[in-house]
């Protein structure tokens, strides 16, 4: 999101013995210590102006392959590498599964924190397991896909912040190149066209990932061209009574079904019929193309505040219109590093 932050101090690890070596002169309970908060890429967080926390960022780097067969790729990858060019260098080495997570912005290491989704696939569905070091204990650890305990756009790392710092991940990938989930939206559509351009008939996994950067990038505004944090807010979950009295007011109002009677849904819908597209409270306001991406206009000098002002102007427009309270997506941090919860999260 481009917001004015400065912390009072920053470390980078770039091996996991420089770690070790930096938490062992760390006492948790010393007064002089600050607290810690971990850094990646920084695509998902919400800074304060002032954090007055260590930082912590691990960027340490590599890609090693660890077992093959015929049939699939076990691969470990360092916390500090780009997620979007794991994706295309796993693809154009003929490991697929990955695709569908083409171009989501940050680092390996953070990938895991809200078990990644797009089209269809989730991070988990490749994950072997995790290797994280637990601040409190100074200890490490591997975690497997059930000790992660996963969820949508969730974890243990999520629930517990700057708890675990995420060092390696270990993927599993398949080699079988007929293998493709297209069925999401446009993907199908677009990856056959790639198909067709090359004289083969069926979509390969390269063409997925081709079609699904090409959607992305016509849809999301390029946080580097304008800041952003991609979804700011979650799609609501309202009980089927609700959305039913909603529907007939507005019958092309967006929902999915839900277990135990609830529909989820389309925020970036609300905030549209709302007359929000566009709107805000400068220099934070909804992206023209996708009214759920609210966009940093003044990129260094917009603040937290700034943000939370934009926020609570598009909740309260929503409640007022829908009876709906929208909730925050991103991760909101707190001046001591500690994660603030929007009281709206269930
Ligand atoms: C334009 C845009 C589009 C996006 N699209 C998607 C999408 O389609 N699907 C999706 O799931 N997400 C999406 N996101 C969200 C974001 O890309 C992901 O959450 C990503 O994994 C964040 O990576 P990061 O390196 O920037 O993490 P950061 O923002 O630096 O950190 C995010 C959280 O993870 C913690 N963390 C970071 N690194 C580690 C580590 N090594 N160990 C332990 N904890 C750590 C941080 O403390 C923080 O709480 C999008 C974001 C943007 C800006």
């Amino acid at each position: 999101m481009a917001l004015a932050c400065i912390a009072d101090s920053v470390v980078t690890v770039t091996d996991e013995a420089q770690l070790d070596a930096f938490m062992a002169n760390y006492d948790v309970k010393a007064e002089h210590n600050k607290p810690i908060f971990v850094l990646s890429g920084g695509s998902n967080v919400l800074l304060p102006a002032h954090l007055k926390a260590t930082v912590l960022c691990p960027i340490m780097r590599g890609i090693h392959l660890t077992a093959q067969t015929d049939g699939y790729v076990d691969i470990e990858v360092m916390a500090g590498e780009n997620w979007h060019d794991l994706v295309t260098y796993t693809v154009a080495q003929g490991w697929y599964g990955l695709e569908n997570l083409a171009l989501i912005p940050g680092l390996t290491g953070a990938a895991p924190v809200q078990n990644i989704g797009a089209y269809g696939v989730q991070l988990e569905d490749y994950l072997q397991f995790v290797r994280a070091y637990h601040l409190p204990t100074k200890t490490w650890h591997h975690l497997s896909v059930a000790d992660c305990e996963f969820g949508y756009r969730d974890s243990l790392f999520k629930r517990a912040p700057n708890t675990w710092l995420i060092s390696c991940v270990r993927f599993r990938l398949h080699t079988d190149v007929s293998k493709v989930l297209a069925s999401y939206g446009d993907v199908q559509a677009v990856a056959q066209r790639y198909a067709e351009q090359q004289q083969r008939q069926q979509a390969n996994p390269a063409d997925v990932m081709q079609a699904i950067i090409d959607i992305r990038q016509q849809k999301l505004p390029d946080p580097k061209q304008l800041p952003n944090c991609g979804s700011f807010f979650q799609n609501p979950i309202i009980p089927q009574s609700q959305f039913a009295a909603l529907q007939k007011s507005y019958p092309a109002i967006v929902g999915y079904p839900m277990p135990d009677a609830m529909i989820k849904v389309a925020a970036g819908w609300l905030i549209e019929q709302a007359g929000l597209k566009g709107d805000g409270i400068a220099p934070i306001v909804t992206h023209q193309q996708q009214a759920l991406v609210l966009t940093n206009h003044t990129p260094h000098q917009a603040t937290q505040d700034d943000v939370a002002a934009a926020q609570q102007y598009i909740a309260d427009v929503v409640y007022e219109k829908f009876a709906i309270q929208l909730s925050r997506e991103p991760v909101w941090v707190n001046p001591d590093g500690s994660i603030g919860y929007d009281e709206h999260v269930v």
